[in-house]
This record gives C-alpha cells, structure tokens and sequence, in this order.
C-alpha cells in the first residue's frame, strides 16, 4: 500500500500497521522532507480537554499514547506534561468551560477549575485586571503539555523503517489512478506506483489529493500562524490559552515564548500568513503578560491546515473503493497523531474503524450527524 504524506499521521499510521499489524509492505510517499509540513510547523501542544465525549475518548487515547510513546519508539521526545490553562472571561464561557471539565471528569480524565488567585500563583507574570478581557479564572488539564514535534517525526519514522516501511521522500504524487470505483495506485513524479490501499494523510493538501480521484471533500485550507521569540530564562511553566484570538503560549525548552492564535481567514497554500493576525497577537501576549512587551520576535511561519466543516477530523472510507482518509485536523492535529495512526491503521488492516474513531466518518456530513464539538452547532463560515 501507499501512504501519501511524511507528516506526523502517515508516518505514524505506518508504523502501527507495520508493528501492531505485521503490514509492512507500505510505502510512505513524500513530496518534500519528511517532517517540514504541519508536524514540524505546529506549537507543540497536547491535551485531551475537549467537549464531546467522543473526542474525548479519543484524545485521551492520544495522551496516553504520549505517556509512553518515548519507550515505545525508544526516541527522547522531550514529553513534558506541564498542565494546559485556558483562561476565561467572562461568567458564560466560565459555564462552557465547566461542562466541558466536567465532561471529561466523567469519563475520568484530569480537570480542574482554579480561581484567580490560583491562576496569579500559577503564572506570575498574568495581569488579571488587563483592561481588555479580565481573567476571571482558568481550567487546568494537568497532564496536557508539550512535545519536541520534529522528534515525533523522526522518531516514528524510523520506527517505521526499522519495521520494513519504505520512506520515499522528494516524491510528490500528481494523480490517482482508479479501475472503476476501485484505486489502483498513484502517479508521481519519480514514476508510477501500483497499490491497493492508498491512504491520503497530507493535511493543508487533503481535498486538492482527494479530487485527483475525484472525490470532494468537506474540508477548506487556510493557513495558521506561529511565532518565537528570543530565548529568556523560564517564565511559563504551563501551556496557556486566552480568551482573544484564540491566542496560546507556552516557553520552549531553549526559553523562547512559543505562541500562536486563530487563522488568518483566508483560504490559500501559502505557508507565510499576515501581518495584521501578527499584530493582533502581540497584543494579546502584551495584554495578558505586559512583561513580555519588551522581547523581540525571531522567527514566523505558516502551516497549512485542513479546516473540515464541524471542526472534528476524518479518518474514512472514501467512497472509491481502497481509498482511505486521514485528514481535517483543523487546529488540533498534533496532539492526535499517535491515535490518528492507531485507529488509521486499524482502518486499513480491518476494513472498519477503530472504536474511538467511529464517529469520524465522512458519512457524518450527508447524514446530518456532525460532530458539535463546540456545543453550539457546526458555524463553518467562522472558519
Ligand atoms: C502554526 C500551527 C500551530 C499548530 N499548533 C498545534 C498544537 O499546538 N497542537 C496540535 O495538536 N496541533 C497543532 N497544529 C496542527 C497540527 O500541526 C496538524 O493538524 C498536524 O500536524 C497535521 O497532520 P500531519 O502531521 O500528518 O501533517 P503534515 O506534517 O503537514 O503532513 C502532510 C505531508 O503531506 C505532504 N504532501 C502534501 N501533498 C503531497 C503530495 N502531493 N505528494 C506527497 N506528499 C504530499 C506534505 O509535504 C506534508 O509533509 C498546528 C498547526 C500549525 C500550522
């Protein structure tokens, strides 16, 4: 079979079918590096604070894949479970975030809610009073964090090669080829290859893939911005998320604040992004903690996300036969990769989904049964 895609979720679904499956006669197609798309683009956080109990399920799954991932692929990570605060600010999204803490205590995952003072002795250089969005609390996932995300890459794909899998990178795919409603293999530019199973796993790339064989996707591509700043000594020990913007930012292990927001809101596969969602960033890091007013930012850039309409991700059946989707990780998909490879594989060794990923079909979208992660109804034009 072909995976198509070096990211973080083909490289791991190769090394789950190879290792829990014995299925190595897989190659793993990349156009690039591997490692250079989304994995090694995003700010590194995992959690399993969501809200539908599904995804909880499945997050959760992720996180303790995490725990012991290092063992597993025998590869420093640098797992670190700071504990993941999101901020609110106001008494109605204090409710929101208290049925979703409470959500996941019923499935008997860590959360907890913390008062102002909590959240000040927690992090010290908070301004709870900013005159733009006052903190009035926070809700800690203690064991969410952060991972070294290019050693996610490397580590499952060697893994994966250890086990038999063929990494074949500076191969870009250019078509799918079908029998019918069956597919055959993909055409790339180093030549054809003949398979049976092809599995997209190309993130930002997943519905321009699909419509090669001719099938149209629920998901749009928009680009999502991160940022760095020089290195000072530790300031931030927990992964922190405000309210504005859908800002976060946590401290990297060489001490520079690592920080991110919402998309920029256009649709485009331009890894660079805009200047006025920099500028709105700044502001929230410069609001929430005006100590960091005065570092410079050293480095900027751009990933290529894959937005699906209900903001839950795909991992399917298409409807050509043989053909399988990973893909639509919209914001989250890092801290997915070791159950998007575990119930991705799964799909492909069994022909039916995992458990925990049964209710990310692409079904879902014509039979009305769209994931409501948020709680408030599926709002895609918000994308
Ligand atoms: C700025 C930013 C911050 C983020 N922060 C977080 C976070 O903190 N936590 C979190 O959980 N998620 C986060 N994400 C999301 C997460 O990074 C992605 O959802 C996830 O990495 C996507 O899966 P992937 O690793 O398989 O994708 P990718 O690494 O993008 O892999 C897809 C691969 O497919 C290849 N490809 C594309 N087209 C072709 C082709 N035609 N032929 C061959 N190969 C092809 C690409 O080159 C790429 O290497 C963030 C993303 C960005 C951009």
């Amino acid at each position: 079979m072909v995976i198509v895609g070096g990211g973080g979720h083909g490289l791991a679904t190769a090394y789950y079918l190879a290792t829990r499956h014995g299925i190595t006669d897989v190659a793993v197609v990349e156009k690039g590096a591997i490692g250079l798309g989304n994995v090694g683009r995003n700010t590194t956080f995992i959690r399993s604070n969501y809200f539908h109990p599904d995804n909880i399920r499945f997050y959760e799954f992720s996180l303790q894949l995490w725990e012991n991932l290092e063992r597993s692929l025998n590869f420093n990570a640098m797992v670190s479970q700071r504990g993941t605060l999101n901020l609110f600010h106001t008494e109605a999204q204090r409710d929101l975030f208290a049925r979703r803490a409470n959500q996941m205590r019923l499935l008997g995952v860590d959360a907890e809610a913390l008062g102002r003072d909590a959240v000040k002795a927690l992090v010290p250089l908070i301004d709870l009073d900013n005159g733009r969005y006052p903190v009035l609390g926070g809700f800690l996932q203690p064991r969410g964090g952060t991972v070294r995300h290019d050693a996610v890459a490397w580590g499952y794909a060697r893994g994966a090669s250890e086990a038999g899998v063929d990494i074949i990178e500076d191969c870009e795919v250019t078509g799918i080829t079908r029998s019918g409603a069956r597919v055959t293999g993909v055409e790339t530019t180093r030549g054809s290859i003949g398979a049976e199973t092809v599995c997209l796993a190309v993130a930002g790339h997943s519905s321009r893939l699909a419509s090669m064989a001719g099938v149209t996707l629920p998901i749009e591509t928009h680009v999502l911005q991160a940022f760095v700043t020089e290195a000072v000594k530790p300031v931030l020990d927990v992964v922190l998320t405000y309210g504005p913007s859908h800002f976060y930012v946590s401290q990297s292990d060489k001490g520079g604040l690592v920080y991110g927001g919402a998309l920029d809101g256009y649709n485009t596969y331009g890894q660079r992004g805009t200047l006025p969602m920099a500028e709105e960033l700044a502001a929230c890091a410069v609001t929430l903690m005006p100590g960091l007013a005065r570092l410079k930012v050293l480095r900027q850039w751009g990933g290529v996300m894959d937005m699906t309409m209900d903001g839950s991700p795909l991992i399917t059946q298409t409807p050509v036969d043989g053909l399988i989707l990973n893909g639509g990780w919209c914001y989250g998909g890092f801290k997915a990769i070791p159950a998007g490879g575990v119930t991705t594989a799964h799909l492909i060794a069994h022909g039916s989904s995992h458990p925990l990923a049964a209710h990310l079909g692409l079904g879902r979208f014509a039979a009305g049964r769209t994931v409501d992660e948020r709680g408030v109804g599926p709002f895609p034009w918000t994308h």
